[in-house]
């Protein structure tokens, strides 16, 4: 038997071998669109921080006085001593925004899937799940006592298909992202319901990408679509700009949830002040559309950019661009291109994306000024013809 670190650091080669080794970079600054990473000057294209709210005067002043008052720890998970009136303040915000019963607050929207998908599905159930949900869903469904189908993405044949086939399942759910977060494709939430009603099928969708950014109101996909599914999960993490996650549905689902859902029973409350700092982010996000039209325009601007100048970009008209390069070589040296001219944009490669499918994916966010976003396009057109892509 090897001795660990020597049989790990073999593993690790292996890792490096196959062009898949990550490690993590130091940001010096605040999430603004120019930041100091490792010391350098970059224009950041990459981040969740779609309204720019994770730097908000407000909401920093709402974490400060809350944080002043309660401290900064929880000291135990909600049903012990965790639970403040700014946990109830919160979740009562979220399901109205929402415009269901209820919601439940979880530590992050990793925990919240996970919990959902844990607990609610139960033995001899089957949950049919997009091919490319996000992470957090399909370690969710191998949590669960159900069985699990994949269906294609955005495939609303093989859905169909594979809904006729499963009749003989006790329960079955469909769960999807609202947004899929290296596509920016946005889920048939109209097409899915219905086909979910002619079978007798829930709804699950994970609006990580879509809260706040989707619907005139930012409400998400359902608002999008103007539909009701039955579970909706999403996380404060992105365009909310703070940290957890949460689900909103029908009270007695919430009550459920609150009973049976692990990752909410036997975890740490999150701290009263990242509620305080949320709850001040919604009002915000309901109060005005200006940020969600300039993240809009900001959106448009780039994709009707980016193909009239030749490149193939994925996905519907969301904050998150996929440009499609095709080789993870040739990705990876667009990445660090746009680098070099101080732009902070990943390339994503298989096995996170299918082989041929490697990309740069950009995020853009509402504070994105016209200045940097005529740079980025600037950078794509040189780097582009260079590398002959247009
Ligand atoms: C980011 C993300 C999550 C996880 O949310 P966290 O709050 O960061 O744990 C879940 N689902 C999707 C689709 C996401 O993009």
């Amino acid at each position: 038997m090897l001795e660990l670190d020597e049989w790990l650091s073999k593993r690790i080669d292996q890792t490096k071998a196959a062009g898949l080794y990550r490690k993590l970079r130091t940001m010096n600054t605040a999430p603004l669109p120019e930041m100091l990473i490792d010391g350098m000057r970059h224009l950041v294209f990459s981040s969740n921080n779609y309204l720019g709210l994770a730097n908000d005067r407000q909401l920093v002043y709402a974490a400060e006085t809350i944080l002043n008052e309660f401290g900064v720890g929880s000291s135990g998970s909600r049903l012990t001593t965790g639970h403040t009136e700014w946990h109830r303040r919160l979740e009562e915000k979220i399901a109205q925004f929402k415009q269901t019963e209820a919601a439940l607050l979880f530590s992050s929207g990793f925990l919240a899937n996970v919990g959902v998908l844990s607990s609610l599905p139960e033995k001899g159930d089957v949950i049919l799940s997009d091919k490319l949900n996000h992470a957090s869903i399909i370690d969710g469904c191998r949590l669960s006592k159900a069985s699990t189908v994949v269906y294609n993405h955005i495939d609303m044949d093989h859905l169909e298909e594979k809904l006729k086939k499963t009749s003989h399942y006790m329960r079955r759910f469909i769960v999807t992202d609202g947004v899929f977060s290296m596509d920016g494709t946005i889920a048939p939430l109209d097409q899915i319901i219905s086909l979910a009603k002619r079978y007798h099928a829930y709804v699950i969708v994970d609006d990580a990408h879509a809260t706040g950014v989707l619907g005139e109101k930012g409400r998400g996909t359902s608002e999008h679509f103007g539909v009701h599914p039955d579970v909706v999960i999403g996380t404060l993490s992105k365009a909310v700009g703070t940290e957890g996650g949460f689900v909103a549905g029908s009270r007695v689902l919430i009550d459920f949830l609150l009973n049976h859902s692990r990752t909410f029973i036997f975890q740490t409350a999150m701290p009263p002040s990242i509620c305080s700092a949320s709850y001040a982010a919604f009002e915000i996000i309901e109060e005005s559309d200006t940020k969600r039209k300039l993240l809009d325009s900001n959106v448009k601007k780039i994709k009707t950019s980016l193909v009239e100048m030749g490149f193939e970009v994925k996905g519907d008209d969301t904050p998150i661009i996929p440009v499609m390069i095709g080789e993870p070589t040739e990705a990876v040296i667009f990445a660090e291109k746009l680098q070099e001219n101080g732009i902070f944009a990943p390339a994503i490669r298989p096995p996170t994306v299918p082989v041929g499918e490697s990309r740069i994916r950009l995020t853009v966010t509402s504070d994105h000024s016209s200045n940097e976003i005529d740079y980025l396009l600037e950078c794509f057109y040189c780097i582009g013809k260079e590398l002959k892509l247009i």
